[in-house]
């Protein structure tokens, strides 16, 4: 009897060390990471949609439900999802593995005192690390890490899923740095300071934000002020996300001789961006095309 109970316990162990891990995200990029590294062990669900703002979410009883049912919940971390621990709280799950990924990324624009009067949604550095695709590695790893503690007979499928991917993206990473090679030291402003990460990355300067700090709504005042800064300075373009309003940065072009550029730091941002990889793309044709 006692045998035939310990056999089945150990059966019991064996098929929770293999079951489908569930797995939600805050972004669909981090879905794709996910879906990449888990293959068909995972099941992948995620939050905000590539065309909405990842700082200012309005939180939704289904986010809730979508975490009550779930394993492990990756996030970027350095408060891009301040809505994140509402919906943590309300999930009532206390055996989600919640994994901030931003652990061990170079962060950037990290401010030596948080100062949290102003509100500047930036506060804890700048949290877009994921733009540079030099990060991915970094990320994967964290990713490999949280499957393989929901399902640690795994461990090599996630390990050999996160290292094939990892080498197409590699490949796909120096045709990118060949494409922007002309274009180093190009002047951008950007709406938001979603792109420091892929500027450092790629040798490009932007000279200021349409957003006169992050997450603070454009201005007549500080509008005005940049047409001032940036007329005849040579500025290339204007990038916008596509959930950004884009009068300011028109009446900005209008005056520096920039083009306004529809990039997208998500995946669903845009029709082209179906996955991280044809995201970049996407946003290195764009930009490549108008700096010509
Ligand atoms: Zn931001």
């Amino acid at each position: 009897m006692k045998r035939i109970l310990l056999v089945i316990l150990m059966l019991f162990v064996a098929l929770a060390a293999h079951a489908t891990v569930r797995v939600v995200t805050t972004l669909p990029d981090l879905a794709d990471f996910a879906q990449q590294v888990g293959g068909d062990k995972v099941k992948v669900d995620f939050i905000v949609r590539g065309n909405q703002n990842p700082h200012f979410v309005d939180v939704k009883p289904s986010y809730m439900m979508k975490l009550k049912s779930a394993d492990v919940f990756l996030m970027i971390g350095m408060e891009l999802e301040m809505w994140a621990p509402q919906i943590i709280d309300g999930s009532r799950n206390d055996k989600l593995d919640v994994v901030d990924l931003s652990k061990a990324v170079a962060k950037r624009e990290v401010p030596a005192r948080v100062d949290a009067s102003q509100g500047d949604v930036h506060r804890f550095g700048n949290p877009h690390y994921w733009l540079d695709p030099r990060n991915v590695k970094t990320i994967l790893e964290e990713i490999v890490a949280a499957l393989a503690r929901a399902s640690p007979g795994d461990e090599q499928y996630f390990k050999a899923n996160a290292e094939t991917y990892l080498k197409k993206l590699d490949a796909k990473i120096a045709q990118w740095e060949t494409t922007m090679k002309p274009f180093r030291g190009a002047k951008l402003i950007t709406f938001h300071k979603s792109w420091t990460y892929f500027a450092h990355w790629l040798g490009l300067d932007i000279v200021d934000q349409v957003e006169p700090k992050p997450g603070i709504q454009p201005s007549p005042g500080h509008t005005a002020e940049l047409i001032r800064k940036v007329r005849g300075g040579n500025i290339k373009a204007i990038i916008v996300e596509p959930f950004y309003d884009t009068s300011a940065p028109e009446q900005i072009a209008r005056s520096s001789g920039a083009k306004v550029l529809r990039l997208t730091t998500s995946v669903g941002g845009v029709e082209e961006a179906k996955d991280y990889i044809s995201m970049m793309e996407y946003n290195i044709a764009t930009l490549s095309a108008a700096l010509k």
